[in-house]
């Protein structure tokens, strides 16, 4: 039974989904077998990875919603060993829809009972909000990645997120834990940026991941061309700081070593999975 993950933080653009999307194909590309899903109506851990959300046949709405299994509405092989729950803006009706709904909290890790042992590692890439959504994905996972922006007001609305996931975990999911913050947009060369790393690092003494994501133009440029920072720039300091991480969080997951051959560094193998990934 793999792990799964939800990468929350209801305060927009902190780097949830460059996160997502770069651990994700990082585990992937290293031998790992990863679902990441897509949690936000925006649809941009989709849209990262090349795949077009406007002819998606099936998505995370249809299986919150409708009740269509998982592997029935995944992009299967988005990248090698990384299939896609994928989202577009449909998913917001979900957050209404749902209130009306039976297990209107728990549908998302119900879904995901059917499937999760297929995988290694599960990544849920939450909305900016607070709402059904995230509340489905918290309910769903075993840990939490919270990725704070170093800005001014970082710690803003911590407090909230810390007392959802509280709630969630009374209430819906007894087993769940803040795996690690992670920073990111960090820019060293700006005493606010330090500042706040020492303020986050005192709020979450035991919690923070080592590796701190560096402010990159080519982290912000990847999407954009639906490639992952690995396969659009594999020696920017963003791939680089993204591979570290990701090595962090398969420590504390204490995954075991990957079962499939790594193919990570091999261009072959992640430029030609983009193209051959298609969806049943
Ligand atoms: P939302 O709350 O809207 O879902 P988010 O928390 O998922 O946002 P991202 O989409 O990952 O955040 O990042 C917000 C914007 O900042 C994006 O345009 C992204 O490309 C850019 N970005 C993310 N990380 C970095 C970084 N380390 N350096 C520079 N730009 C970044
Ligand atoms: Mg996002």
């Amino acid at each position: 039974m793999g792990k799964a993950l939800a990468l929350a933080n209801q305060k927009g653009g902190v780097g949830k989904t460059t996160t997502s999307v770069s651990v994700a194909s990082w585990l992937a590309a290293s031998g790992w077998r990863v679902l990441l899903i897509d949690a936000d109506p925006q649809g941009n851990a989709t849209s990262s990875l090349g795949i077009d959300k406007r002819t998606l046949p099936r998505s995370t709405y249809d299986v919150l919603i409708e009740g269509v299994a998982v592997g029935d509405a995944l992009v299967v092989a988005a990248r090698e060993r990384l299939d896609l729950l994928g989202a577009n803006p449909a998913l917001a009706g979900a957050e209404v829809e749902l209130v009306s709904l039976s297990r209107r909290e728990r549908r998302l890790g119900l879904a995901l009972e059917t499937v999760r042992e297929q995988y290694d590692v599960v990544l849920i890439d939450c909305p900016p909000s607070l709402g059904l959504l995230t509340v489905n994905a918290l309910a769903a996972v075993d840990e939490v990645i919270v990725p704070i922006q170093c800005e001014y007001l970082a710690l803003e609305g911590l407090m909230q997120l810390i007392n959802s996931i509280d709630l969630v975990k009374r209430r819906l999911n007894p087993a769940l834990d803040v795996i690690g913050v992670v920073m990111t947009m960090f820019d060293p060369r700006t005493r606010l940026a330090n500042q706040v790393v020492e303020d986050v690092r005192r709020y979450f003494p035991s919690r923070m991941f080592t590796t701190l994501i560096p402010r990159s133009v080519r982290l912000a440029e990847a999407p954009s061309f639906g490639k992952t920072i690995f396969e659009y720039d594999p020696t920017s300091r963003g791939a680089q700081a993204y591979r570290s991480l990701s090595e962090e969080v398969a420590a504390r997951l204490a995954l075991a070593p990957p079962g499939a051959q790594a193919s990570f560094g091999s261009a072959a193998s992640l430029s030609g999975a983009a193209t051959s990934g298609g969806s049943r």
